[in-house]
């Protein structure tokens, strides 16, 4: 009797950590893949928006127009919805869409929205509006462009495809996913006083890194659109809303401080792509380091780079060159060490890092 309930004892031993095998085995594949979901809708724009009173009940508005909207899950219903039989039927506008939306469910967008997951995106999902301004008439294109210009609002994004290559278009899907997984506080935003913002403008660190983070995004995906500044641009005294004036300076003018170089939204990108590029899972390694700062509002290109050296030493030599390389050699030690106080000695400790001549210095290495 002893024997036989000393046999069913095991078996229940056995049974239990069976039981608790499966449980975490099954959590941890859960866990692995949670990802966050794009939700589409499809926007066809059909008219401009009635000055006063009611809308049509079967239309929606949206900064000025009047849109239907329709769900989308396939491209095949996303072809019916734009009207057409096969891609060849599709304008210019909506082949950019189309190319977006097939992009949604890349390798690299699919490993961006599982590390999304970590951001507490309401719902795990991201709305992106498709919009179609194809069928509306009467309404300059610049204007159509600028009024429905791309963006991410919250876990809301806009896109449109007028007067941009498809393949720009889709860039654009990874830039604005990227801008939902910043939680900059966006009274920090500030494109200067006309209210616009380009790749090789100085404008200030906090801008620079939002944007830059975005644009690195993009270039990850669709490398030949990287665009690597080859000068500085100032907004001068009498640039205002709707009248931008700029001057223009060579990396290597006395006048342009060092500082500036992290005030640039290109060169954040260029640091970042070339980390991604010539690190092993750069990539990767980029992603889970601004997972860690992405609540900080004061956080720079510099915050993400301490990040990178604190969790990853082994690659401190590169990722210093790059910088060193990427900001024109104009990091003295004295800036170095302001940037990045805690690897100082460690960087110094390797040679010529900090003093990598100019005549090394080549764009787009
Ligand atoms: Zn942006």
């Amino acid at each position: 009797m002893k024997k036989f309930n000393t046999f069913f004892c095991s078996i229940f031993i056995v049974l239990q950590f069976l039981f608790l095998f499966i449980y975490f085995s099954v959590s941890l594949a859960e866990e692995s893949q949670k990802t966050v979901d794009l939700a589409y809708e499809y926007c066809r724009i059909v008219d401009v928006a009635p000055a006063s009173g009611p809308i049509p009940a079967n239309l929606l508005s949206y900064k000025g127009y009047l849109y239907e909207s329709i769900r989308i899950q396939s491209s095949a219903e996303l072809l019916r919805a734009m009207r057409a039989g096969s891609e060849e039927d599709l304008s210019d506008e909506q082949k950019g869409l189309f190319k977006a939306f097939n992009h949604g469910s890349s390798d690299n967008m699919k490993k961006r929205l599982s590390y999304a997951s970590e951001c507490n995106i309401p719902d795990n999902s991201i709305s992106v509006y498709l919009l179609d301004t194809t069928f509306i008439q009467g309404v300059e294109r610049s204007k159509l462009r600028n009024d429905l210009w791309p963006m991410a609002i919250g876990n809301k994004i806009i896109l449109s495809c007028i007067d941009r290559s498809p393949t720009d278009t889709a860039s654009l899907l990874a830039h604005e996913t990227s801008h939902t997984v910043d939680n900059i506080n966006l009274n920090l935003i500030d494109y200067g006083k006309d209210k616009r913002h380009h790749l090789n403008e100085v404008s200030t660190k906090s801008t620079a890194f939002s944007e830059g983070w975005a644009i690195f995004n993009q270039y990850y995906d669709f490398p030949s659109t990287a665009m690597l500044p080859s000068k500085l641009m100032y907004e001068t005294a009498s640039s205002a809303f709707g009248h931008p004036d700029y001057v223009m300076r060579s990396l290597t003018d006395s006048e342009v401080a060092p500082e500036d170089f992290l005030k640039t939204e290109g060169v954040v990108s260029e640091i970042l792509f070339h980390i991604a590029h010539q690190i092993p899972d750069g990539f990767d390694k980029i992603f889970k380091s601004f997972l860690k700062i992405r609540n900080d509002n004061s956080k720079d290109i510099t915050s993400l780079i301490n990040v990178l050296l604190d969790s990853y030493p082994e690659d401190s030599k590169k990722i210093m060159e790059i910088f060193a390389r990427d900001t024109a050699s104009r990091f003295s030690s004295e800036e170095f060490k302001k940037s990045f106080p805690n690897h100082f000695k460690d960087i110094h400790k390797k040679k010529s890092l900090i003093k990598i001549k100019h005549s090394l210095f080549r764009r787009g290495s």
